[in-house]
């Protein structure tokens, strides 16, 4: 998708703050951080959402989501909790339509999300 802002972070067109990659999969540094940690994981592979990206069915949404979990590891949050945020469609907030985990964690996170 050559318009897509996240299939230019894989390509290396724009530059992101990567903190961890596996061979399907990437994560970087949310420009405007919601918490200590805010993170987003991506697939490399261009879907729409998270929808789409299960629709795959292809092993891919198993490991966005083990990547979800390393980076929390690595930021020291897993213990303590995080979460795992899939905005799906305008009216949930996405802005970037190609799938994102956004990883949240270093603070108390309040329930129900806004
Ligand atoms: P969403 O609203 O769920 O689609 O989330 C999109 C997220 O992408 C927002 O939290 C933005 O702050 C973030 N974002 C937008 N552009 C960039 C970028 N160039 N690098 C890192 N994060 C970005
Ligand atoms: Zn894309």
């Amino acid at each position: 998708m050559s318009d897509c802002l996240f299939c230019k972070i894989v390509a290396k067109q724009i530059p992101a703050e990567i903190v961890y990659e596996t061979g399907r999969t990437l994560a970087f540094r949310d420009i405007n951080p919601q918490a200590p940690t805010h993170a987003l994981v991506i697939p490399k592979e261009h879907h729409a959402d998270a929808a789409a990206l299960a629709a795959a069915d292809d092993g891919l949404a198993d490991e966005v989501l083990k990547s979800a979990h390393e980076v929390a590891v690595l930021d020291g949050v897993a213990e303590g909790g995080y979460r795992v945020v899939f905005n799906t469609g305008p009216g949930a907030g996405q802005t970037v339509f190609h799938v994102h985990a956004h990883i949240l964690g270093g603070r108390d996170l309040s329930w129900p999300p806004g």
